[in-house]
């Protein structure tokens, strides 16, 4: 007799034995959440036995191998493109028309920048991760090149409303 449950193909086993590996009833984010914690684990594995997080050979002298190596850097310069257009990809100084996105910074407007870089764990681009997570908050930010950034520092920069040299 073929029975309801033989018809859609379960056996008994299955039935006692749920499958562990069913993700399905799982939300989108929990199986991200949880193919990450895979992924990572594998990328610890990889990186204690000396190899790079990918599993592949690291280049001479470095951690990673020349491909995570290049993927990162583009994945960084993708990410502060992100951030510097969403901050009006120019530098905020009155006068000055720096667009060239290697010259531009993100600056804390009310000058607690240190304090809130060292709130965040470590490495140059958790604050552009920290940015685009807060849906970059346009009230305590701005994108300043690094001369008006640097000789704002003191007292604002000094050719703020005039016109920047480049
Ligand atoms: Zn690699
Ligand atoms: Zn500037
Ligand atoms: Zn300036």
């Amino acid at each position: 007799m073929v029975s309801a449950l033989d018809f859609c193909g379960r056996s008994e086993r299955d039935r006692v034995k749920p499958m562990t590996k069913n993700y399905s009833n799982l939300s989108r984010k929990e199986r991200q959440e949880k193919w990450r914690f895979y992924r990572n684990r594998q990328a610890k594995k990889n990186r204690k036995s000396g190899l790079c997080s990918c599993g592949q050979m690291p280049k001479l002298g470095l951690k990673s191998c020349s491909d995570c190596q290049e993927r990162s850097k583009k994945a960084d310069q993708r990410l502060k493109e992100e951030v510097i257009a969403a901050y009006g990809g120019c530098c905020s100084c009155p006068g000055c028309k720096v667009t060239v996105i290697a010259f531009l910074t993100i600056d804390h407007i009310r000058g607690h920048g240190l304090e809130h870089r060292q709130s965040l764990p470590a490495g140059s681009r958790r604050l552009y991760v920290w940015l685009k997570k807060n849906e970059f908050p346009q009230d305590d930010f701005r994108c300043l090149c690094m001369n008006c950034n640097w000789a704002g520092r003191f007292d604002g920069c000094p050719l703020a409303g005039a016109a920047h040299e480049s």
